[in-house]
């Protein structure tokens, strides 16, 4: 199913899972968000990772081959991470990870950022504010926010509660952040409906039965 007609789930509570759910079967059929350059600055822009002024310069400054190119990286970059998280979710991770994560520290080595002060809002408590902002060189720099994204999920996340959706062919992840973790859906109208609704169809049953 083309990527255009649907919008991208962002339901983990975690940027880093966010990309992970980039591919996704929402409903019957399988939705790759980032299966070319457009999708992939289309993402990158709803999940707020590049400024949209950013992201239009890339577009006109790079052929769309190379664009397709790029996402083909953060594809690989993604069915890499999933491997990594599939294998460690549910448990704190250990400090030997890290050495699985050098692909990582790689692409984070590349980040060309710099700070920037910048007037405030006049109703501000102080009259400046840092800025952080990112030099946008070639379109593999769009790599380095996903990394980041991908390296706060390791630094900043508590695995113990980076789960999988419940939903029976949902493939979709997220960082559980209720108070008693109990959440077990990536997202009510997605699959928590559908749970629900054959538990009701399966009582039915039942009464039908007895
Ligand atoms: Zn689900």
């Amino acid at each position: 199913m083309d990527y255009r007609q649907i919008p991208a789930i962002f339901v983990a509570d975690a940027l880093g899972l966010d990309f992970l759910n980039s591919v996704a079967t929402p409903v019957d059929e399988e939705v790759d968000w980032i299966s070319d350059g457009e999708g992939l600055l289309a993402w990158l822009e709803q999940a707020g990772m590049v400024p949209g002024e950013a992201l239009a310069a890339m577009r006109a400054q790079s052929e769309p081959a190379e664009l397709d190119a790029v996402a083909e990286q953060a594809r690989a970059l993604r069915e890499w991470f999933r491997g990594f998280v599939r294998e460690r979710k549910g448990r704190p991770l250990a400090a030997g990870d890290v050495r699985e994560l050098a692909p990582l520290n790689r692409l984070l080595e590349r980040d060309e950022r710099y700070g920037e002060i910048v007037a405030a809002d006049t109703n501000a408590e102080s009259t400046f504010e840092f800025r952080s902002n990112r030099r946008w060189k070639s379109p593999e720099s769009l790599l380095t926010p996903i990394a980041e994204a991908l390296a706060r999920l390791v630094c900043d996340e508590d695995f113990t509660h980076v789960k999988a959706c419940e939903g029976p062919r949902c493939t979709l992840m997220f960082a559980d952040h209720t108070r008693g973790h109990a959440r077990r859906w990536c997202s009510m109208a997605i699959c928590g409906n559908r749970a629900k609704a054959a538990a009701h169809r399966k009582r039915l049953k039942e009464r039908e039965a007895s």
